[in-house]
């Protein structure tokens, strides 16, 4: 689950924010003080992005944000603040801060917000869980297997290999030298038609019509991109 911290002491404020994240796919840990925030971020390590307003009844937000950046240095964090002095904004992102959203605004601008840092924080996911998940297909990075919609598809060493490239690398178009440098090494000095051959077998594997394929696209001249 993408789990964010909301901590945010007047309560309507928060359910507002927990309501949008909500519908928008994710968990929110729920936070009244700054206390109760470090408490929370404690028993949740796999906290992704908080929020945290400034002004609270106990510690202040940015002694929050000092010390979940402390004990979290690839934390997310945007503040929430309802004054809008530029000095909130330095000291805010001089205590570690990524962002800062100024009260009110709107549930679209949180959560254009919201899904920026999460994308830039939430790369590591990978490392956490051993998984690549993209549309059907699922790799698992620690036994190096891939399946489509749950079923386990059986590669080869190269052809996982390719696959793990591919899904680094969405939407990217990759020449068959970089395939052929990331896949086989630079030491390698085989053909590039070996890079065709691998992936011809690989969208007999994956795709839905080998001959018609969707994942796998040919970039003409060049190479090819991974898209879902
Ligand atoms: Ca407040």
């Amino acid at each position: 689950m993408k789990k964010v911290l909301v901590l945010e002491d007047e309560t309507s404020i928060r359910s507002f924010v927990v309501i949008n994240l909500r519908r928008s796919g994710y968990e929110p840990i729920e936070a009244a003080t700054g206390a109760e925030a470090l408490e929370q971020k404690k028993q949740n390590p796999d906290i992704k992005v908080a929020l945290l307003d400034i002004m609270l009844p106990d510690i202040d937000g940015f002694e929050v944000c000092r010390q979940l950046r402390a004990s979290d240095p690839k934390l997310g964090i945007i503040m929430l603040s309802a004054r809008t002095q530029e000095m909130d904004k330095v000291t805010g992102l001089m205590t570690g801060a990524d962002d800062y959203v100024t009260k009110p605004f709107s549930p679209a601008e949180l959560l254009a917000r919201v899904d920026a840092l999460y994308r830039r924080v939430g790369g590591d996911e990978e490392l956490a869980t051993g998984e690549l998940v993209q549309g059907p297909f699922r790799l698992n990075t620690h036994n190096r297997t891939l399946e489509k919609n749950g079923d386990r598809i059986k590669l080869t060493q190269v052809e996982y290999s390719i696959m793990k490239l591919f899904m680094d690398n969405p939407g990217k178009a990759l020449s068959r030298e970089d395939i052929l440098n990331a896949v086989w090494g630079r030491n390698y000095f085989g053909e590039l038609k070996i890079v065709d051959v691998n992936i011809r077998r690989l969208r007999i594997k994956i795709e839905d019509d080998s001959t018609n394929p969707t994942y796998i696209t040919t970039v003409w001249g060049y190479g090819y991109k991974w898209g879902i």
